[in-house]
């Protein structure tokens, strides 16, 4: 059952009202008619058990049922910095690391990223990227939606990632460290940034200006993953050991 994400303000004590999008989605493509339960969140903040009670074409109300809490907010913060991936890798790696809890996606233009985001329709992809973690945060009841940065250049990233607590940029430098070994029985950080490459891989230049910046070149091991692979490998790790997985 997914939970649909609402605006703030939608619940006004204990009614819903929806409009716009959502409502449209909720009557237009999943027929929701009055007495039916539906879960609404507000990003981050409590869940609702809403039943409807009036539903025309483009505006529901509904009147709300139950209230859950949010989980305390979960550590650590966990920002992927990932090359630009080609055709669809891109939607699938965006919808595997909202599933798997990342707080916050910024896809990367490095030296050897084959996708080039395009000037016009930078702002329009990056809006369907949001959308492809809306859609993946609901459909797996998270409750938080990942945010979706703008396209950045990797130096400019790992400028701004000085402020995170553990910075880890993963490179398939045989003999290297492992991911295992930096953080096994290690103390958990409350904010990770996580820096995976494109197709052909960071070049070393790349690698020495993320350690220049703080960050730690980790390795999976002897498999070279593809860069969704590695995605969702690293954040799975990273949850296992430190978050909430497994
Ligand atoms: N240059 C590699 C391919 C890069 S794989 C080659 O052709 O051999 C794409 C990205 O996934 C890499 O830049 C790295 O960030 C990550 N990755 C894949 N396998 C990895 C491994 N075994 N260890 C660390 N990182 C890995």
């Amino acid at each position: 059952m997914p939970v649909f994400f609402i605006e703030r303000g939608a619940i006004q004590g204990t009614t819903a009202s929806l409009t716009g999008p959502l409502a449209r989605h909720l009557k237009g493509s999943l027929r929701v008619h009055p007495g039916e339960h539906v879960w609404l969140a507000e990003a981050g903040g409590p869940r609702y058990e809403v039943r409807i009670t009036a539903a025309d074409r483009d505006h529901l109300t509904g009147q709300v049922l139950a209230e859950i809490p949010p989980p305390p907010l979960r550590l650590p913060r966990i920002t992927v910095g990932f090359a630009l991936i080609k055709g669809d890798g891109m939607e699938w790696a965006i919808q595997k690391a909202t599933e798997l809890g990342a707080a916050r996606l910024v896809p990367l233009i490095t030296a050897r990223t084959i996708v080039r985001p395009k000037a016009p329709r930078t702002s329009h992809q990056t809006q369907r990227w949001q959308n492809i973690a809306l859609e993946a945060a609901q459909q797996s009841m998270c409750w938080e939606v990942p945010v979706v940065a703008e396209p950045q250049p990797f130096d400019a990233w790992c400028a701004e990632s000085a402020s995170t607590a553990c910075r880890l940029i993963l490179w398939e430098k045989p003999g290297g460290l492992s991911l295992r070994d930096r953080l096994r029985g290690k103390p958990r950080p409350d904010s990770v940034a996580l820096a995976i490459g494109p197709e052909g891989g960071f070049e070393p230049g790349e690698i020495e200006l993320a350690e220049h910046a703080g960050f730690e070149a980790v390795s999976l091991g002897a498999r070279i993953l593809r860069s969704e692979s590695a995605v969702l490998a690293t954040l799975s790790l990273v949850q296992y050991e430190w978050g909430d997985l497994g």
